[in-house]
């Protein structure tokens, strides 16, 4: 009996140390083109984001998180490598369907530093980081099991499919001409082309549940990176959506979004996982201010897309893990690139040995803690090495070195945000105190209470450090287009691109 008895107790403990020791989920969220002042939750009067309300109300709600870009690419290169884009050459501007160039296979990526740990890993919607000859920059050759998506924006393709099919849904702006139809990939073949796009929600949001409800059922740990095409120009929204908000196209879009956000979260409480999974959701870029109404809202911060004032990459963020994080605001500095680090702390991996920019969020998640992060750089959608970086916040401070308006952040009244504002050079630099002026709109200015000397010294020596330790990638976007490269279902048909239909 008593040695039935202690087998039992082994056998318990067994368990209970199987369970303890059973590595975090990640699940990690990604919109598109969506202001930091977009979402119900940071403060926007007429969204409807209850589902990311939801996760904002029981988890960590960033104020000064960025990414590292205005544009789309390079953000994704960022946060998948933790290092800036001038390391892995995603610049200048994004990648296009028939981009030779792509994230360079020998960048580690997150799904990449989780591999060796047994994780089931999957990308699923817009991944913009190349496809080349025979896919050779998709998802599943850096480290995802599938790739569930479209490689690239959804206005990169002429999207009348999107627009005027079937005719009840709304036209709102044309696109891309010139190009292959849209498609929907599973890994590197075509599922679809064009794209059923009113039916893509419900399309990804079937094989993420899937993907978590068949990864938990193995007890398989797994990371699912869910970028999504919301709330990317032409905003639109399926039949669940289309027409249910006061805000309009882009509401409809940004609800359809959340609706997604929502059947994640109900698939990790389904799958009995919720307690064990980091959920962590972001925007890649500023809003897209040219499209005025029908584009996102930076709310209080200066201009959006293509800028590297405050609304071009100052993001809304949030971490979400029941338990372990508790509900709050965090006024930390933090970031993208932080987000690897922070994966590869919690899993128990290894740290890629290269030069990775992020620093781990751990003191941050954990205990509402300070960051680790004590300057955050702004490379233009175009760096390069001859000009460096165009501004560096150090703490609550922010110098800009070059401003430049942008054709994306052009129709507000602003005229430093239009493409009219053309580049200009600022030495010495211009300085705002990102806390006491979140909207760069009163330059300090000697005589006041910073002593600016001191500061434009700390700010001189952190950017010279920061230069000398930056090494530039060769450009993949630099190696240019061959419509040959473009995705068609019918690779033998004439006349392209038009044929690439099935
Ligand atoms: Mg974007």
């Amino acid at each position: 009996m008593d040695f039935v008895r202690c087998c039992f107790v082994l056998l318990l403990l067994f368990f209970v140390c199987v369970n303890a020791v059973s590595p975090p989920n990640f699940v990690l969220i990604f919109a598109d083109d969506l202001g930091f002042g977009d979402l119900g939750c940071y403060g926007h009067p007429s969204s409807l984001t209850p589902n990311l309300d939801r996760l904002a109300a029981g988890g960590l709600r960033f104020t000064d998180f960025y990414s590292t870009s205005p544009v789309c690419s390079p953000s994704r290169a960022s946060l998948l490598t933790g290092r800036y884009q001038t390391r892995s050459g995603i610049f200048p501007g994004v990648l296009y369907p028939g981009s030779v160039g792509g994230l360079p296979l020998n960048e580690t990526t997150i799904a990449e530093v989780l591999k060796p740990l047994g994780y089931a890993t999957a990308a699923v919607g817009k991944w913009h980081l190349g496809l080349g000859p025979n896919g050779t920059f998709l998802p599943t050759k850096q480290g995802f099991d599938e790739f569930l998506g479209i490689p690239y924006s959804h206005d990169m393709g002429p999207c009348h499919n999107l627009t005027c099919f079937p005719p009840d849904v709304k036209c709102f702006g044309s696109c891309d001409l010139g190009t292959v139809l849209v498609p929907l990939l599973h890994n590197h073949v075509i599922k679809e082309q064009p794209v059923n796009f009113l039916e893509l929600e419900q399309t990804y949001s079937d094989f993420s549940t899937s993907f978590i409800a068949a990864s938990a059922k193995k007890k398989q740990p797994f990371f699912l990176y869910y970028p999504s095409h919301h709330t990317h120009y032409p905003q639109y929204a399926g039949p669940g959506t289309a027409g249910k908000t006061s805000r309009g196209p882009f509401g409809d879009s940004l609800l359809e979004f959340d609706h997604t956000v929502g059947k994640l979260l109900a698939s990790l409480e389904a799958s009995g996982v919720i307690n064990n999974t980091l959920v962590f959701f972001t925007s890649d870029n500023g809003p897209s201010l040219i499209r005025m109404s029908r584009g996102g809202n930076a709310g209080a911060l200066r201009c959006g897309k293509g800028t590297t004032y405050e609304g071009g990459m100052r993001e809304p963020a949030i971490a979400f893990w029941p338990g372990t994080i508790k509900p709050g605001v965090t006024r930390e500095l933090a970031s993208t690139l932080d987000i690897l680090p922070t994966i590869a702390r919690l899993a128990g991996a290894r740290v890629p040995p290269v030069a990775i920019d992020g620093v781990d969020m751990i003191e941050i998640l954990q205990n509402h803690g300070k960051s680790k992060r004590e300057a955050m750089m702004f490379y233009p959608y175009d760096p390069s090495e001859k000009l460096g970086l165009f501004a560096l916040r150090l703490g609550k401070y922010k110098a800009h070195f070059y401003t430049r308006g942008s054709t994306l952040s052009s129709s507000t009244p602003d005229f430093e945000c239009s493409a009219l504002s053309v580049l200009k050079v600022h030495d010495p630099p211009l300085l705002y105190d990102l806390e006491a002026d979140p909207s760069e709109h009163y330059p300090l200015a000697t005589g006041g209470e910073t002593d600016i000397p001191a500061l434009l010294e700390r700010i001189k020596k952190v950017k010279e450090q920061f230069e000398a330790s930056m090494v530039f990638g060769e450009s993949q976007i630099g190696k240019g287009s061959d419509p040959r490269l473009e995705p068609c279902c019918s690779p033998q048909c004439t006349p392209k691109p038009s044929c690439c239909r099935c």
